[in-house]
Parts: C-alpha cells; structure tokens; sequence
C-alpha cells in the first residue's frame, strides 16, 4: 500500500511530491503523483502558452523546490544561465527561467518516476486506508492529497455560447483544445477581458502581427503588481483569517483576490501598443451578439462593432474545483463544506482524517493567495508539520 497519494500533478501536486520525497524522506515506492496527462506540469505550461505569458506574476522565490532561493541558484548555473532574465519588481523570472527549473527540479528529484497517468474518479474508506478509483482500477493509500487544480469549468457569457453553437469562431483561451500559435489568421480579432489573460493575449497577437487586435474590457486598465496583498503570505493577513468562522471566508478571499488587474510592465508595454495603433481598446459592455455571412457583430454599452473571430480571457467560473471527484466524495465520505462549495478543512489542510487538500480547492484554510505557487509551499508546510 502506498503511503500518499497525490491527486494531481501541476504546480500544487509537484511541489507536494517533491516535499514529501525529499523533505520528509517519503520513500520513492511509498509514493505516487496520479494525474491524467504524461508529463509533470501540463496543464500549467499550456495556460502560460496560450495567453503568451512572458514573465510570472510571482516572485523567483515562488518554486517548485525545496529551498526558496532554488531558482536564484540554477539561474547562476550553466544549464540556467542561458535563461537567466528576472524583472524588477521582487525578480520576477521569465516563464521560459521558470520552466527551465521546473524541469531541473523534476529530472533531478525524481518526480517523473512516481507518476500514474490516470483519473481519480471516486475515494472510498478500506479498514486499512483509503481506495482511490480511476478507470484501470483501484489504488490503495493511506493517505490522499487533493492538488486537482482551479475548477474545469471555464466562464462563457451567455452570448458568447450562444453564436458560438450558431458555428461562429468564439474560443476560449483556456479551453484545452486552444492553440494560439497554429490559430488560422483573421483579419479581425476581438479579445474580451480585462485582467493580465487579456492584455498578454492581445500583446502576444499583436506582436505576431495576427491582423486587427481589439481588446474589450468592462473597465479600464487596473494596474497591481500581485494578484493579492503580499500580506496575504504569511500571519500578517492570515493570522486573523485562519480565526475567522469559515461562513466569513468566501467573502474575505473574493475582496482580497486583485481580479481583472496587470502589472505595471503589463500595463506599460499595452499601453504603448495602442499608442501606436498596433492594439485598440476598448471600455464597455457586451450586451449581444449575432453571426452571420462570416461576421460576428457585437452589440455593446459603448456602441457597435465587429469581428471575424472573439477569443474571450474572462477566466474560471465560481464552481468548486475537483468536479464530479470533489462531489462524489463530499456524498460518499460526508465530509464538511461551507455555503460556497468549498472544503472546510483543519489547520493542516485536512478534509478527512486521512485526506489533505492544496491549490485552489484549499482556499477557505490557505487564503487568497492558496491557489498560486507560494499557496503550495505554505499547504505543504502544514502537512507536514501534521504528519512529521
Ligand atoms: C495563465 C496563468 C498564469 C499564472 N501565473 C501565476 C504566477 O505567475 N504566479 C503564481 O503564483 N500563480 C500563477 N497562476 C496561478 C496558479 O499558480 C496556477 O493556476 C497553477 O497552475 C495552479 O496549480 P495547481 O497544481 O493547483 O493546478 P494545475 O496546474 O491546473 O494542476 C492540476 C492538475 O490536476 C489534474 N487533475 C484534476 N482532476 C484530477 C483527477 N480527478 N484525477 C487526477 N488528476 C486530476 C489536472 O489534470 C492537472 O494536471 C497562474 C494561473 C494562470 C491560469
């Protein structure tokens, strides 16, 4: 029987693994990373592709190792030398930096060879443990971690779905299926959004020179370094929100998360896109929207307008991550959730005496930064001060 199970291998279960192994001294055999694509970090690497993110919105310290200072150090070496490029404020590094020491991190720590490519479909309670069921059969453990990722379910606004089933091109850019560097060209292009998804996508197709580029936003442009208070790290803000009753926290994290803002660069190197007429901008509304003869014409606040093609960055809806797997062990196991949906777990991440939970899944203990990397490091302390 293994000892953990990890349910998910992206930015979350990685990290988890890589803590368990080789801060806890898991032995290799007793532990497994289950998740449904081949290699570590899919499902992250394709979002940070589609939108063209060339630099995270975390400092280098956020990572994937053990020590916060790991991509600092490969940067410095010969394999990471050749991508050694951080940007002011706090070092952030290149995504091309990022990734280059996630694959260091996952060669050199092993983390490849505990991996089960495979879906948790269901979690049952064994006299011994617990029985994780994927479509090639049970996997028995003693413990599980849930590190599933945000939710699948992407936020399509009514019209958009509508003209989409009608045949138009309407994409989403985080639909697994988006590729943005084989997309056919078109001479007008509509991006709706107004957080840094949007602006990077509508910099990224301008800069590959993909036609007319029109940014729609309900806002203008909001500029914020992080996406939440750095307080939000550590006791300064989390000590008093880990007293709050959970029926207080929902509220709490949806105030504290900076949804729909850019960075300053961000902001900066888009504003002089659209200086030079490379980028339009627009502030409104979409109301409707209709297709036909090949044309999509957009109804909005602010006027009428037109487009060959609509890729939307309007995010993740509010549905709880983890989907049929999270609700299916919320009836089997009862376990305890708030008004929201989400887990109600206990100061080290556990949802079951035996099942602990990281990522965005774990808000409601870790916060409003518990869904971003440093939200991995900070779970993962917690287990393991509770399984030491
Ligand atoms: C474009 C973008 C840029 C971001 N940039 C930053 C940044 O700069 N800094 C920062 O701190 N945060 C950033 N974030 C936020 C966060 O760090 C990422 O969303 C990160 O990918 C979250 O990691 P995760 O492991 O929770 O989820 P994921 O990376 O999505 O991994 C979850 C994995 O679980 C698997 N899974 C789900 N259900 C099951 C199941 N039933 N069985 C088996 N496997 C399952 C999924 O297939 C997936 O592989 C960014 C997010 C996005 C979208």
């Amino acid at each position: 029987m293994l000892e953990w199970l990890i349910i998910g291998g992206g930015i979350h279960g990685t990290y988890l693994s890589n803590l368990l192994l080789h801060g806890a001294g898991v032995p290799p055999e007793k532990l497994r990373v289950l998740d449904p694509h081949k290699t570590p970090l899919t499902a992250w690497r394709r979002r940070a592709r589609a939108c063209g993110m060339p630099y995270l919105r975390s400092p280098a310290t956020h990572n994937i190792d053990l020590h916060i200072l790991a991509v600092h150090r490969f940067a410095r070496t010969a394999a990471g030398r050749p991508y050694a490029d951080f940007i002011p404020p706090y070092f952030r590094p290149s995504a091309a930096l990022f990734d280059r020491h996630c694959d260091h991190v996952i060669q050199n720590r092993g983390l490849d060879a505990v991996r089960i490519q495979s879906q948790a479909l269901d979690i049952r309670e064994t006299a011994e443990g617990l029985s994780v069921h994927t479509p090639a059969g049970p996997v028995a453990a003693r413990r599980v971690a849930l590190a599933v990722g945000p939710t699948d379910h992407l936020c399509w606004p009514a019209w958009a779905a509508s003209i989409r089933r009608e045949g138009a091109p309407v994409h989403h850019v985080f639909d697994p299926v988006f590729r943005r560097r084989t997309m056919p060209e078109f001479p007008e292009t509509v991006i709706l959004g107004g957080g840094i998804t949007a602006v990077q996508l509508a910099i990224a197709l301008a800069a590959a020179g993909s036609g007319r580029i029109t940014l729609i936003s309900r806002h203008p442009l909001r500029v914020n370094n992080l996406d939440f208070d750095p307080c939000w790290i550590g006791p300064k803000c989390l000590g008093a929100y880990v007293e709050t009753p959970y029926t207080h926290r929902r509220e709490i994290v949806d105030r504290a998360r900076h949804r729909g803002t850019v960075p300053e660069e961000t902001a900066a190197r888009f504003n002089r896109l659209a200086a030079a007429g490379r980028v339009q901008y627009r502030v409104a509304e979409v109301r409707k929207a209709s297709w036909s003869s090949g044309c999509i014409r957009l109804g909005t606040d602010d006027g009428a307008c037109s487009a060959d093609r609509i890729i939307l960055a309007t995010g993740f809806g509010p549905e709880r991550p983890g989907g049929l797997l999270t609700e299916r062990m919320v009836a089997g196991l009862g376990l305890e959730i708030a008004a929201c949906g989400y887990p109600v777990l206990d100061a080290a991440y556990r949802w079951h005496p035996r099942i602990f939970v990281t990522g965005a899944l774990a808000e409601l203990r870790g916060g409003p930064s518990a869904r971003n990397i440093v939200g991995a490091r900070n779970a993962g302390r917690e287990i393991l001060k509770a399984v030491a």
